[in-house]
């Protein structure tokens, strides 16, 4: 095995938001999943400003002496993917793992996330099998996953599930993102070299009901697109510049025609107003196209992502006498 490739602490991210019932149970099998890697563990519980009594909990839990929890609460709710990114940005794990509180994915996968991992796999995706959600849900997320497949080319069947492991760099290549609003299984691949999928179980929810309502689902949807591609902006100027184009052909032949056939064919000046009509609509198709194209490149900038990330750097030590004969 290479030495990159060596895991010798798993940090697991667990976001919760109003999670009460589940934390007992989630805990107990969390703990005993990772008892079973023999390696060193820690579990992160980040608190995402929930209103019931979560956040008393995992501070109890997180007091326990030699409990491997560490309990971070934010002031208020700021989305899943956000409670996740400040997890992250306090795991000290060579591979991080992140999982829903809510138990729909079994903690019990943990191992074989970790094993592949070692195999050298920067991330480790999941794919859920007889997924327990809304036929809407389900629909949506294939049609989203497959659209991604076809922007990305990257094989990932399924960006929804929430089960994942990370290694450390590109954990900290995520950590280097400015953007507010993101989307971290895709975020992830932008950075990940290699990837894998492994099949998990999915259960239906057992406490409480989904956070997500269908309104935080259409923001999440617009979250997960607009982190992966500004393509939508580029449609714009590629679908009007056609529109132009036809517009302005289309007017051509008008005053040709207008031209040819005379006055009374094109209705007294209503056709001549029209081919007049499509170059103006044609040039704004243009303009807009142009201003997308403006947005889409302030878009990322704005968002600041890291241009690159090195993962390491490799030199040869000098050697010392070489260096004592070009002094002389
Ligand atoms: N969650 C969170 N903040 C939110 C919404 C959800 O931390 O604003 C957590 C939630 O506690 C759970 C995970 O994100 O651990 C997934 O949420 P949920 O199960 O409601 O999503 P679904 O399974 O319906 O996609
Ligand atoms: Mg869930």
């Amino acid at each position: 095995m290479i030495e990159s490739n060596l895991i010798l602490k798993v940090s697991i991210v667990i976001p919760v938001y109003n999670e009460k019932e589940s934390l007992p149970e989630l805990i107990r099998r969390v703990k005993a999943a990772c008892n079973k890697l023999n390696l060193d563990y820690e579990i992160l519980l980040v608190d995402d400003g929930s209103c019931d009594q979560s956040n008393q909990i995992i501070t109890n839990l997180a007091n326990i002496p030699n409990s491997r929890i560490i309990g971070i609460l934010l002031n208020r709710n700021y989305g899943q993917h956000s409670a996740i990114m400040a997890g992250f940005s306090h795991t000290s794990g060579d591979l991080i793992i992140t999982l829903d509180a809510d138990l729909q994915n079994p903690p019990e996968e943990i191992p074989n996330l970790v094993q592949a991992a070692q195999q050298g796999y920067d991330v480790v995706g999941t794919v859920r099998q007889n997924r327990q959600d809304s036929w809407f849900r389900r629909s949506t997320s294939h049609i989203i996953n497959h659209l991604i497949q076809k922007f990305t080319g990257k094989i990932m069947g399924d960006y929804g599930c929430m089960l994942r492991a990370y290694r450390r760099h590109i954990v900290d290549a995520m950590l280097n993102c400015q953007e507010r609003n993101t989307f971290i299984p895709i975020l992830a691949n932008t950075f990940a070299r290699t990837t894998i999928e492994l099949p998990v179980a999915h259960t239906e929810r057992e406490f409480g009901s989904s956070k997500y309502s269908f309104l935080r689902l259409i923001n999440l949807m617009y979250d997960l697109i607009t982190c992966l591609t500004t393509t939508p902006l580029r449609l714009l100027s590629i679908i009007g510049s056609l529109i132009a184009i036809v517009g302005f052909i289309f007017s051509l032949i008008l005053i040709l025609l207008r031209l040819l056939l005379g006055a009374k064919w094109a209705g007294d000046g209503v056709f001549m107003l029209f081919a007049v009509l499509f170059i103006f609509i044609g040039a704004q198709f243009v303009g807009m196209g142009l201003l997308g194209e403006y947005i889409g490149r302030i878009y990322n900038d704005v968002r600041a992502r890291p241009r690159y990330f090195i993962q390491s750097v490799i030199q040869a030590q000098k050697d010392a006498s070489s260096i004592q004969e070009i002094k002389e």
